[in-house]
């Protein structure tokens, strides 16, 4: 074997997510083109691997990257931007007075630029996989290939799809229609272990009868399942209820929206018929706690739902990049919901490091997030010296507790080393932030 080729990850305490094997002390990870060959003893991998490149963890966790399981990338030029109406009083508001002006002056050099600053800030905070959910109603057509070229030149693993909705009128409809088709093909005709693509939907309340056939249709050709907002707010249900008689995971049941491959992100107001179809149609639920939080549209039901078998996973909503930070959000949230101190120890880690790792590794087609032979090398060494004995039993907690974004210092995806000591390789962050901020400012001035 020509071991030159072997990149060694090695003289770390080794987090694999491997329930056979989940802390190897001193342990080192062989990494050959994008995959991991193996995982055992530094001394032993180095003996055998002569002539390996050797990065040297220094004693720090070495874990799989963390995944983003709902993600907006466009959001990133919001950071700091004032509104020009009232604070918005509700959810309906927060989307008319933010997001809905914010998506429709992006030009295809801001979907590009945000996708960069944002995958840059991914990468920064240990995320390897995102799951994004794009929409750009003034800048549709090239939108995903734009937000795909900045996946490429960042390294960051994306599955990527372009929000269909009737919100801008038929053309629009059309032309976003149009657009997860084209990107989809693209995927199917050049297949890339970086990038992958679902048919992505707004929500039940911008979208009717007629169009989501059209879109069960088109996703059904090109064998693509659905990322799509499923009742985050109240009055997503009451709408639906109005209208279609039904609540909101019926209607999409009932018109083929859900199923094991597809992504319901949110699933705030459900009940217990709708659990019990979201675990019958084996469809992945991604809690986003902070954005729920943020936007005050309640808590997500998701311990309940995990009690009843339904896959939950975690998201960030593009409201943070930190993974490390939703995962203690999650913690705190149900804790204080259901003023239980007891509760959420098991499920929010279950989410971001279980559920997340089997949702993309399905999606993606081969294993990711765990530290085994044969998985997608993603991988991070974080910064961690614990002040009390960290053990197989307890390395949860210790996340928990004493890890965050800013400690993660190296970044590999796919066996490519795309963050080393926090330095990003081959890309120029600061060039970006600054063209990230001339962009943004434009924007601002059409906002
Ligand atoms: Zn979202």
């Amino acid at each position: 074997m020509n071991t030159s080729a072997i990149l060694l990850v090695g003289n770390g305490r080794v987090i694999t997510r491997d329930d056979q094997r989940p802390l190897v002390e001193n342990g080192c990870v062989a990494i050959q083109d994008c995959l991991i060959l193996e995982v055992g003893a530094t001394a032993d991998l180095q003996q055998r691997y002569l002539s390996a490149q050797f990065l040297d963890a220094r004693g720090r966790l070495i874990m799989p990257g963390l995944i983003n399981a709902h993600m907006h990338l466009y959001s990133t030029f919001a950071r700091g931007m004032a509104l020009k109406d009232a604070a918005p009083g509700n959810f309906v508001q927060i989307l008319e007075r933010l997001w809905w002006r914010l998506d429709k002056v992006l030009t295809l050099e801001d979907v590009y630029l945000s996708a960069m600053v944002a995958m840059i800030d991914c990468i920064r905070n240990g995320a390897t996989t995102i799951f994004d959910h794009h929409s750009s109603p003034g800048a549709i057509f090239g939108s995903l290939s734009r937000i795909a070229e900045a996946a490429h030149q960042t390294g960051l693993r994306s599955c990527l799809c372009y929000e269909v909705t009737d919100r801008d009128g038929i053309e629009v409809t059309n032309m976003s229609i149009a657009e997860n088709r084209t990107f989809l093909e693209s995927c199917k005709h050049s297949p890339d272990e970086l990038i992958c693509g679902l048919f992505g939907l707004h929500a039940s309340f911008t979208l009717s009868d007629r169009t989501l056939a059209r879109c069960t249709r088109a996703a059904a050709e090109l064998d693509a399942a659905f990322h799509v907002h499923v009742a985050e707010a109240e009055s997503d249900v009451i709408q639906c209820l109005r209208e279609h008689g039904k609540r909101v995971v019926e209607r999409f049941h009932d018109l083929g929206i859900l199923g094991p491959r597809a992504i319901a992100a949110h699933c705030v107001h459900v009940d217990d018929r709708e659990i019990d179809l979201l675990q019958s149609s084996q469809t992945n639920v991604i809690h986003n706690p902070e954005s729920n939080m943020g936007n005050a549209v309640g808590c997500a039901p998701v311990l309940g739902m995990i009690d009843r078998g339904v896959r939950v996973g975690l998201g960030s909503d593009g409201y943070t990049c930190d993974m490390f930070e939703s995962l203690k959000v999650a913690n705190l949230l149900h804790k204080h919901q259901s003023g239980n101190p007891g509760a959420a120890w098991a499920e929010p880690p279950a989410m971001l490091f279980g559920q997340n790792s089997a949702i993309a590794s399905a999606c993606f087609g081969r294993a990711i997030g765990q530290l085994v032979p044969g998985a997608l090398a993603d991988i991070i060494v974080v910064d961690y010296d614990p002040p009390t004995p960290l053990t197989e039993s307890n390395v949860n907690s210790h996340i928990l507790f004493g890890v965050s974004g800013c400690a993660v210092q190296t970044t590999i995806i796919g066996g490519r080393i795309v963050m080393h000591e926090r330095e990003f390789v081959g890309i120029d962050e600061r060039e970006i932030m600054a063209k990230a901020r001339a962009a943004a400012t434009k924007l601002w001035q059409r906002f």
